[in-house]
């Protein structure tokens, strides 16, 4: 008698019970009285009035959903408005929108790399990028964060034609920035592309929250490729790749991500679109974001990042939920990131500034870290300060 196919599920539980790594869904309601540093929204455009309509407008134009693939019917005029302003604003000559950054990401490295070609991928990558890189069929060398050195190495030594460096700009865990301009040099020198997830930099971080390849002059070049979400500092939802025309037109005719999926929704698209034009026409939001997670980050004793991300490493994972939890009983949410999300022994709070928190709510995070963090802070909690 064989047993029930899913017996082994209770054992793997337990597992991760035991090691402080169970993961909870915790529901919130509308308009709790809650001070949200967890979020992702960066810039605070969710729940901006002008971005709500800009959603309403496309929905009541368009209805409920794209109703197919891009390239069946799921294409609207909206999403071709997307993609040209948000290329312009970006500084690349073409964009291409999927229904999420993690589909961007996806699409994108399975589309440029498979058998006989190699991946160079960042260390501490995006989970998106190493799945993409799983699913890609390239030969894929992982090298330590930011080592651009190694990253050299394994481009000189490859025996394959093709080759991509692949990295996010800033780290979606520590905020810290990648070093793009001595990537794209070896890149280049190697006859490979440059892949960046902007992600995190979008909105956030170079001129006007144009992203860190711009801040380096390598928006628009002719090797380099970037994927956006639409789901961080615009507050909506859906991703995009941005690049050479060439590149958007090899995704329409082969990324699966793109053509098997159902188009991003209209109201999505028109959420995008709005968000993207109150961020052009208030580059001040970028400047404010890096304010308030510089208060942040003094307020929890660690350096300011160059992003809106301020990491707080306590090293034992259930050290690390607890103080979570301490915080949000206090009001205050903020995420707690463990295993898998991070190295083992690395578990830690991550807050995540916005660019519309009030003195009197930075008066909050003062006072709630300042009750929570010497308790958590014991002899063995490391605290390793964001890098960049
Ligand atoms: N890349 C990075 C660096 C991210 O942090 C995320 C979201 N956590 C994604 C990609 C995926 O984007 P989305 O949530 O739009 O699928």
């Amino acid at each position: 008698m064989r047993e029930h196919p899913l017996n082994w599920l209770s054992g793997h539980a337990r597992q991760r019970r035991a090691a402080g790594l169970r993961r909870e869904l915790r529901p919130r309601s509308a308009g709790e009285p809650v001070l949200d540093l967890a979020g992702n929204d960066y810039l605070g455009l969710a729940t901006d009035p002008r971005v709500i309509e800009g959603g309403l407008a496309a929905l009541r134009e368009w209805g409920a959903g794209s109703t197919g693939s891009r390239l069946v019917t799921g294409s609207t005029t909206l999403h071709a408005e997307l993609e040209t302003e948000l290329a312009a604003f970006c500084g690349y000559p073409g964009g291409l929108v999927f229904s999420s950054g993690y589909l961007a990401n996806l699409g994108v490295v399975t589309a440029l790399s498979g058998p006989g070609s190699l991946i160079v991928s960042d260390g501490a990558n995006h989970a998106s990028l190493i799945d993409a890189c799983r699913l890609s069929r390239a030969r894929v060398q992982v090298v330590a964060h930011n080592d651009v050195l190694s990253v050299d190495e394994a481009l000189a030594a490859r025996t394959e034609r093709r080759a991509m460096v692949l990295t996010d700009s800033v780290g979606s865990v520590d905020g810290d920035h990648a070093a793009l301009a001595a990537l794209h040099q070896v890149a280049r020198a190697r006859g490979a592309l440059l892949v960046v997830d902007e992600a995190h930099g979008l909105g956030v971080c170079g001129p006007g929250g144009r992203g860190l390849l711009a801040e380096a002059g390598l928006a628009g070049a002719d090797d380099v490729v970037a994927t956006v979400t639409l789901s961080k500092a615009l507050g909506g939802q859906g991703g995009a790749v941005l690049g050479p025309t060439a590149v958007i037109e090899h995704l329409v005719d082969t990324a699966r991500g793109f053509i098997f999926d159902t188009g991003l929704a209209p109201a999505s698209v028109g959420t995008a679109l709005a968000a993207l034009r109150v961020l052009a026409a208030e580059p001040e939001r970028a400047d404010a974001v890096l304010a308030a997670a510089a208060a942040i980050a003094e307020a929890a004793g660690v350096p300011a990042p160059a992003s809106a991300v301020v990491s707080v490493v306590l090293g034992d994972p259930e050290v690390a939920y607890a103080a979570a939890g301490d915080c949000l009983a206090r009001g205050l949410r903020v995420g707690c990131f463990r295993p898998p999300s991070v190295p083992e022994g690395t578990s830690r709070l991550r807050l995540t500034a916005r660019a519309t928190l009030t003195p009197e709510e930075l008066d909050r995070v003062r006072a709630v870290l300042a009750e929570v963090l010497p308790g958590v802070r014991g002899p063995g909690a490391s605290i390793v300060a964001p890098v960049g």
